[in-house]
């Protein structure tokens, strides 16, 4: 880092603002940063001080020969559009593509076997009170008690667990065998803890306008069939050449302005708030350097660090967003080796089924373009909150147990051709129940600092869109402007009031 003051610089104006951490959420803010400036005739420079030896974070994308192998996100949800909006602005849109012709489709274990996902259902939830009419992952019992959900009455609107409200909505064997699987996985997650309302808003939403999960699904697929546009999308969305073309190509992006550094290796060890809303940056090193404005987009517990000795108020509440760690492990083998048809996405395995693997994606039937036509890549999943024992074994044993594990459910001959661990020691932050009030509780605590703006995974919606949509507002509010103005493709990061999950809502004062 460039050492001492902001200089001659700021008194004529010019605004230098470090961004700390280098994962979407950061790059996406270091973007929005010089696209505002530009569009608002502002001088503005822009450190981006990310600690690991580059950038991307979680999103990066392994190519080993003819393989495209996701090491973190491997689909963007299309319905949130700031993820497309920053293809566009990379220039890398013609890139997107959806999934293969069995990618809707996806397997359940039950008692130790593959069963397929019965049709009908929309995010694990049945969309009809037949959808779940035939199956064979729930008890006669538990299929008719999930055909009254339309009947069940709404509930108090408190902040329940996702186990309590998928129960109380299905009942329990319904939600347990089919349902929670599928939203548990999105988040490494226990849907015991995990908030319902801060895991699933929209779920909760439908609840809340319909009256019912399944009137709610019906109503919105009648109005998706009507929105042509809408309904020749498909739901997820990656890109070709892998998810790690974002960071690389917003890299490349910025590294052509002169306006931004991009510093690696440079962990950020303390913020010092100064006189005039300006802060001393520390970093590893013991370099210092003065900014107008930061924009955090680390891990909570790590942004808890950073602003300890003067927001202790804030410390505890970023403390108590736990985080869990997994680890996804992917296996090519020739497809003659596999004896399974390989007809969906995938399967998933109900937390009282695991015994090694929590999930396993079917990556060559679900993204085609990521193996060759005659080989299977898989990448399964190990380790989720509440259930991490497995990581601690080396990579090879890890290996050897997941393949051995995925042999109980899968017709495999033969050792894999490909083998690759990729660990994510706290990586998923919980969104337990209380979420958005710890989240609240944070931004209150750091609401007298208004040149300071808190963005990124543990917050405010930790897919890739709403990362990338945090690190729009976080720009914005840090430059002083408002919620409305357009970002990089032309979109206001802030969402409308009315097309935004809850989760996506800034809650602190400062953002309302
Ligand atoms: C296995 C896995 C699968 C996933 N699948 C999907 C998916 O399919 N779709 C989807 O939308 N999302 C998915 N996600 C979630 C999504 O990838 C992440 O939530 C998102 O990428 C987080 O971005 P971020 O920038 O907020 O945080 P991070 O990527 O964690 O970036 C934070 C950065 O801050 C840096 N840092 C930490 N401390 C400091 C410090 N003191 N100083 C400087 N830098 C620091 C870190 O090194 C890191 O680079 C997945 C996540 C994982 C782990």
């Amino acid at each position: 880092m460039a050492g001492g003051e902001p200089g001659p610089a700021a008194a004529s104006g010019r605004r230098r603002v470090a961004v700390v951490g280098g994962g979407i959420t950061g790059l996406s803010a270091a973007l929005h940063l010089v696209d505002l400036a530009r569009e608002h005739g502002l001088d503005v420079e822009v450190a981006v001080l990310e600690a690991g030896g580059d950038f991307g974070g979680k999103v990066r994308t392994d190519r080993p020969g003819p393989f495209v192998i996701e090491q973190g996100p491997d689909s963007l949800l299309a319905r949130k559009p700031w993820g497309v909006d920053l293809c566009r602005r990379l220039g890398v849109a013609d890139l997107l593509t959806g999934p293969g012709p069995h990618g809707g489709r996806s397997y359940l274990v039950s008692r130790g076997r593959l069963e397929p996902m019965p049709a009908g259902l929309i995010l694990g939830m049945p969309a009809s009170p037949l959808a779940l009419l035939t199956t064979r992952l729930v008890p006669l019992s538990g299929r008719l008690r999930a055909a009254l959900e339309p009947w069940v009455p709404r509930g108090g609107g408190e902040d329940e667990s996702l186990h309590q409200f998928l129960c109380r909505r299905l009942g329990r064997s319904t939600a347990e065998a089919v349902a929670e699987p599928l939203l548990e996985a999105v988040h490494a997650g226990d849907a015991r803890r995990l908030s319902a309302r801060a895991t699933y808003p929209q779920l909760v939403t439908l609840e809340e306008r319909y009256g019912s999960l399944a009137r709610g699904l019906q109503a919105q697929r009648a109005q998706r069939a009507q929105d042509s546009e809408a309904a020749r999308h498909a739901q997820f969305i990656t890109l070709r050449t892998g998810l790690g073309t974002l960071p690389e190509r917003a890299v490349e992006a910025l590294r052509r302005d002169s306006r931004v550094r991009l510093l690696a290796g440079c962990p950020v060890t303390a913020l010092e708030p100064l006189s005039g809303g300006r802060w001393r940056v520390v970093t590893a090193g013991g370099q210092q350097e003065q900014f107008h404005a930061v924009v955090v987009t680390v891990p909570a517990y790590a942004a808890a660090r950073l602003v300890a000795p003067w927001a202790p108020a804030a410390v505890e509440a970023l403390e108590a967003i736990p985080y869990a760690s997994t680890a996804a492990v992917a296996l090519a083998f020739p497809r003659d080796a596999v004896a399974h048809p390989l007809d969906g996405s995938g399967f998933l395995v109900p937390r009282a089924e695991v015994r090694v693997i929590t999930g396993c994606t079917w990556l060559s039937s679900k993204w085609p373009h990521t193996s060759p036509p005659d080989t299977v890549l898989m990448r399964c999943f190990v380790g989720r909150a509440g259930s991490e024992e497995m990581l601690s074994l080396p990579d090879d044993a890890l290996i050897d147990a997941v393949d051995r594990d995925l042999r109980r459910y899968m017709d495999i001959a033969g050792a894999p051709v490909l083998a690759r661990v990729y660990r994510w020691p706290r990586a998923m932050p919980q969104y337990e129940v209380g979420h958005h009030g710890r989240v609240r509780a944070a931004e209150e605590a750091l609401a007298g600092f208004p040149t300071l703006a808190l963005a990124g995974a543990g917050l405010h919606g930790i897919g890739v869109p709403d990362c990338i949509r945090q690190g729009g507002e976080a720009a914005r509010r840090v430059l002083g402007l408002s919620a409305g103005s357009a970002g990089p493709g032309g979109r206001p990061a802030t969402p409308g009031p009315a097309g935004a999950p809850a989760t996506a809502r800034p809650t602190g004062p400062r953002s309302r």
